[in-house]
């Protein structure tokens, strides 16, 4: 049995720190703040009573380490996973066209059907989509961007806009400009070329925090590991090849076996002593956070009647119907709409006023009803920080670093995976194996 020190408790230190319990190991888990979660949580909105998420996350059916996490945490059956890929996107002009991915055709036949049938598009673009399927076997490089590989795979403008931009901003919150082609890549052989159902979508029927946070916090009592909440890392020391140590906010110091770093990259800086770790702070500090805008909205009544939209010509991208998720699983009002825009660099310069009004117009220009309801209380949230990526051609730390018993784990660490929930687990995984291993 090890004793190991896990700094983070966002999904991929929680995911390190029940492997590691699972596996045997003594964890000791280091959270700055009160909760668990990290970037995942939800709180009561004052004004409504509703549970409101920082923001609106979607799983995968092929979030498989995800999964295989919520199953040990006894939250697998909160995600409701669509029976078949489908989402109804809603354009002010052009109206409504479904994108829909039958189960029952053999792939890719199915693919090729399905955008057949997205009225957004027409038969010379799907015709061009097959250009993708044998791009899927390659090793493109780090440094070639989503919208050089579309250019080069002849996507239409039309495709571009209706299906690529939409999809590159959802899965890897950064526009085409500056998102690596290789991360599109994984995203579409594990969803859309791997299991039949990868590219289902689902979504939580509690709030973020209900769902991880306070089950995480149940099964680490549960097993007798240390939660130390409200503590931060303040300092690591490789005194030592055969030793490290992390001082704590409380002036505590911690000798463990092995530290697993699951902090994001800036916070990870500032733990660092430069002669210790030149070359992993020279690549942290490229890092480059791109942010995601959630807007609020209440409602009188209901104004949508399925769980959630996607919206084309608009700036926000995304229309969830709280209370559809919810499902009285948790406290959503009838009315509640939350609107979502990715890589939102310009729009969260906005005045929360404006945004508002923005979220509004938009949402009322695809949900008629809308107009005839009365907006009773609106919330803005941007999650500055909501992803961090590297620029095109640098590729991230691995979970190794150039001190055996430091480990790193989060969104940012190289899983071959965009920034997202899937790669922070299978990060926070693979350190804890590693550890184990050893
Ligand atoms: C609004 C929004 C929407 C998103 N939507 C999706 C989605 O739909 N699908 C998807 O897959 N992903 C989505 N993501 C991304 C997803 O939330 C992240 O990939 C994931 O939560 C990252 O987990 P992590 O453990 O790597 O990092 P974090 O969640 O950031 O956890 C790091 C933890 O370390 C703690 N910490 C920092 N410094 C210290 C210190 N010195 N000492 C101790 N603790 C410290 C922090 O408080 C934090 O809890 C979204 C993110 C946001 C913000």
């Amino acid at each position: 049995m090890k004793n190991v020190v896990v700094l983070g408790g966002g999904f991929a230190g929680l995911a390190a720190a029940v492997k590691l319990t699972e596996l045997g190991h003594s964890v000791t888990l280091v959270e700055r703040r009160r909760q668990l979660g990290g970037r995942a949580f939800s709180f009561t909105d004052p004004t409504t009573g509703d549970t409101v998420d920082n923001g609106q996350h979607l799983f995968m059916k092929c979030y498989h380490a995800t999964l295989a996490l919520l199953q040990s945490l006894g939250a697998h059956d909160e995600v409701e996973f669509q029976n078949e890929f489908q989402i109804e996107f809603r354009h002010p002009q052009k109206g409504t066209s479904t994108l829909r991915i039958a189960k029952t055709l053999p792939r890719p036949l199915n693919v090729l059907a399905g955008f057949l049938r997205f009225k957004s598009i027409g038969l010379s673009d799907v015709l061009k989509l097959r250009n993708i399927k044998p791009e899927l076997s390659k090793q493109l490089p780090l440094s070639l961007s989503v919208s050089q590989w579309l250019e080069q795979c002849k996507q239409t403008q039309r495709l571009q806009e209706n299906f690529w931009n939409p999809l590159c901003l959802a899965a890897l919150n950064e526009p085409t400009s500056q998102a690596s082609a290789r991360y599109m890549q994984a995203v579409l052989r594990e969803g859309f070329f791997g299991s039949p159902d990868g590219a289902f979508l689902g979504y939580s029927r509690l709030g973020l925090s209900n769902l991880l946070s306070a089950r995480s916090q149940t099964f680490l009592n549960k097993h007798e590991q240390k939660l130390l909440l409200g503590l931060s890392a303040k300092r690591i020391d490789s005194v030592s090849t055969h030793e490290i140590a992390v001082h704590l906010s409380d002036n505590t110091k911690l000798t463990p076996d092995a530290i697993i770093c699951a902090i994001p990259p800036q916070a990870l800086s500032s733990l660092l002593t430069p002669h210790s770790f030149p070359e992993l702070l020279q690549k942290l500090s490229l890092y480059r956070p791109s942010p995601i805008l959630s807007v609020n909205l209440w409602y009188d009544r209901p104004c949508l009647d399925v769980p959630f939209i996607g919206m084309l010509g608009t700036q926000m991208e995304w229309a969830f119907n709280k209370h559809h998720l919810y499902q009285t699983h948790d406290h959503a009002s009838p009315g509640h709409i939350t609107l979502l825009a990715s890589a939102a660099h310009a729009l969260s310069q906005s005045q929360p006023k404006d945004l508002i009004e923005l979220a509004q117009q938009e949402f009322e220009s695809v949900a008629p009803s809308a107009s005839e309801a009365n907006l009773q209380h609106a919330r803005v949230i941007c999650e500055r920080k909501a992803t961090q990526t590297l620029p095109l051609g640098e590729s991230p730390p691995n979970t190794h670093t150039n001190h055996p018993k430091l480990l790193l784990a989060g969104d940012w660490v190289n899983t071959g995976l965009p920034a997202t929930i899937e790669s922070a687990v299978r990060s926070g995984f693979c350190a804890a194996n590693s550890v184990d291993k050893k």
